[in-house]
């Protein structure tokens, strides 16, 4: 898989993918990033890539002309060239399977513009970007991007939070972090990514666990259990027993009720969509019940 970043701080990505397991994604071959001048696609001799706002008000906007150059140069069409399924800002995180040849560099590619305006990334929206072939990531600036941009090229606006940055360089950094886990082969246990939190359910998860017991079921949209290791003992708390006693059975069932739990705490509103089962629902009650 390929991220095309573009943006007016390339060195913002100098080393930030270098570490752990991205860096090792890109040295096997599976991921591939590359950072894009914005200023290489301006012809002034200031290499101006803002202009003030039509209609006044704060700021400046990034302009249209250098970012259309440089998503040409990647072969980046506008959409109203690429085909009828392209033509309007897609609507979904399912929306970007299209099941016509996609018309932009020849494989599965989908612009993304960072946008605090955008529809909110989430582990589902990583998941279906993670099977794409390529992704261009247009990274914001000042009060943002020319809207024509994102008229005229982008599939998706994503915003990584209800917050407003300095720029898309960040969210960028985020996007491509989360999505290159997912790409097939990346992580050392493939199955990993679908027992951490907002995993997907049983029913979508083709290999049974083997081994070392992680939950009795996949996340199934819940937060992880909390993971403990050596020392057994620290700061005067001691790791779950149920964790030390080798019982493999107890284990997962422990690890799914504290799923449930943290899921309760801090995110309840996961619990409605989420995966559960009947046994789920009844340890939801106890705990409930419990805490009345
Ligand atoms: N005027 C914009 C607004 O109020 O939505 C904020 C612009 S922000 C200062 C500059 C750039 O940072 C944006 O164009 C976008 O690329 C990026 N950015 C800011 N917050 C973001 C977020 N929550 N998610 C993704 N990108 C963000």
């Amino acid at each position: 898989m390929r991220f095309e970043i573009i943006t007016i701080f390339p060195g913002f990505f100098t080393g930030i993918f270098d570490h752990g397991i991205v860096r090792r994604a890109q040295a096997e071959g599976l991921v591939a990033v590359t950072a894009h001048d914005l200023r290489t696609f301006t012809h002034d001799r200031h290499r101006t890539v803002d202009d003030r706002p039509f209609g006044g008000g704060e700021g400046m906007v990034l302009k249209p002309e250098p970012l259309a150059k440089a998503l040409e140069s990647l072969g980046i069409q506008v959409k109203a060239d690429r085909g009828e399924m392209q033509k309007q800002i897609l609507r979904s995180a399912h929306e970007w399977r299209s099941p016509q040849e996609d018309q932009v560099g020849g494989g599965e590619t989908r612009v993304i513009l960072l946008s605090a305006q955008g529809r909110p990334f989430t582990q589902t929206v990583a998941r279906e970007v993670a099977a794409l072939k390529r992704v261009v990531l247009i990274c914001g600036r000042y009060e943002g991007v020319d809207e024509r941009i994102n008229q005229l090229y982008c599939d998706m606006e994503l915003s990584i939070g209800d917050y407003v940055l300095s720029g898309g360089e960040l969210a960028a950094a985020v996007v491509v972090d989360a999505v290159m886990r997912l790409v097939p082969g990346v992580l050392g246990n493939e199955a990993s990514g679908e027992f951490e939190s907002f995993g997907v359910a049983d029913a979508e998860i083709s290999r049974s666990e083997e081994g070392v017991p992680r939950s009795q079921h996949g996340a199934g949209g819940l937060l992880d259990y909390p993971h403990y290791t050596r020392p057994a003992e620290f700061g005067g708390l001691r790791a779950p027993e149920v964790l030390l006693n080798g019982d493999h059975q107890q284990i997962r069932k422990w690890r799914r009720e504290q799923q449930l739990r943290k899921t309760l705490r801090n995110r309840p509103d996961l619990l409605e969509r989420a995966a559960l089962s009947p046994e789920d629902r009844s340890i939801l009650e106890t705990i409930q019940r419990d805490s009345e």
